[in-house]
């Protein structure tokens, strides 16, 4: 058998993601017993990871991973400066890495955090040993070179990254507080915190969770890891529709990104918030139930029978979302349309209406049809 050389260790890396989780839960602990937190220390602690978080999933993932809206210069600032604090690399390394994520997604050598490579790769150990052996090309980021914002936060990192981790909270608790009591918990004790939270996309968010959109990669959707990451734990809904500004698109879906960007764009901070089409989503959630009911139906007596029956009900599904659908942008257009008399707008309105029933009682049928399946 062929001997595999591991890659070789990096440095700095080693530092950030071994080190300093062993020196955040040692003093951390040691200097809350022997000197004690006050509620300002812990605030900034708190604002501080609100912030970084918010700047990782708004601006790295959204705005430049994905192009998912446009955004104010100061907006822009604001992410680079703040993301970069997470110490996650330069936002063009992150989504060049990112971008191949989606593209190779679970390759084990084209996915640079490939899940099929296990927990503890995706999570991790991707980062700590040199395994793409040299630099990035940035061929799948050109756009972003041309950001002078992403250019000029990738030439001045390592200065950002020292001010906003070390000289930022030293200096506020120095004014407030405790400059080291700032210094442990906003950069420190944070900076740990929200890296795993982050991390947790890359290897739980692809172990753990439903699949309501698509089977086709190992993405997952997860209350627990949306609700840690503001709004990333849609995953599986986000690998199938990655331009879509939102991870979670029912307005009840814990998505305090998407909630920001969207109260961003009503002052003008954002603009052209990229949307899959209710269509395009309700297709793909239908698909991947059609696919795990033909499956449970294969298994059962009179097999042919219960395939043709869901077969059938899937198709009269998808005929009537699609009516509604097309008829919904007809009667938008009609709205727009002045001369339209009243009477034929009242038509077209309870044709909507119909269709909108339609649509309705076939999701009903559809629903009953599953639970039967599941019950036989
Ligand atoms: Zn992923
Ligand atoms: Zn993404």
């Amino acid at each position: 058998m062929k001997h595999m050389e591991k890659a070789p260790l990096m440095p700095t890396r080693v530092f950030v993601l071994v080190l300093m989780p062993i020196l955040a839960v040692t003093l951390v602990p040691y200097y809350a017993f022997s000197v004690g937190f006050s509620a300002f220390d812990w605030s900034m602690g708190v604002l501080f990871a609100v912030i970084t978080l918010h700047s990782i999933s708004a601006g790295y993932h959204r705005l430049w991973s994905h192009k998912a809206y446009h955004a104010h210069f100061a907006v822009r600032l604001f992410y680079a400066i703040w993301g970069g604090c997470t110490i996650q690399n330069t936002i063009l390394n992150w989504a060049s890495d990112h971008r191949n994520h989606h593209k190779f997604v679970d390759d084990r050598d084209r996915d640079p955090y490939s899940a099929s490579r296990g927990f503890w790769f995706s999570h991790m150990g991707w980062m700590i040993r040199d395994h793409k052996g040299g630099p990035d090309d940035f061929s799948n980021v050109k756009d972003l070179v041309r950001d002078p914002i992403v250019m000029w936060q990738h030439k001045y990192y390592i200065e950002l990254v020292l001010v906003t981790n070390i000289a930022l909270p030293l200096l506020i608790g120095y004014l407030f507080s405790t400059a080291l009591g700032v210094f442990l918990l906003a950069g420190l004790l944070r900076l740990v915190v929200i890296h795993h939270f982050t991390f947790f996309i890359n290897s739980l968010a692809h172990i753990w969770g439903s699949q309501p959109y698509s089977d086709g990669n190992s993405s997952r959707d997860n209350l627990i890891l949306a609700v840690l990451t503001f709004g990333e734990g849609y995953h599986n809904y986000h690998h199938s529709f990655q331009g879509d500004y939102r991870n979670g698109i029912r307005w009840w879906h814990y998505d305090p990104t998407k909630w920001v960007l969207t109260v961003f764009s009503w002052i003008g901070l954002t603009s052209r918030l990229k949307r899959a089409s209710q269509l395009q989503v309700e297709k793909a959630r239908l698909e991947m139930q059609y696919k795990r009911a033909l499956r449970q139906a294969e298994h059962l007596q009179e097999a042919a029978r219960w395939c043709h029956h869901v077969e059938e009900r899937y198709a009269q599904f998808l005929v009537a979302l699609e009516e509604w659908a097309t008829f919904k942008q007809e009667w938008y257009q009609s709205k727009k349309n002045e001369l339209l008399a009243t009477l034929e707008r009242a038509e077209l309105k309870q044709r909507y209406a119909e269709l909108k029933k339609n649509v309705k009682f076939q999701r009903q049928e559809w629903h009953l049809l599953t639970a039967q399946l599941a019950a036989v």
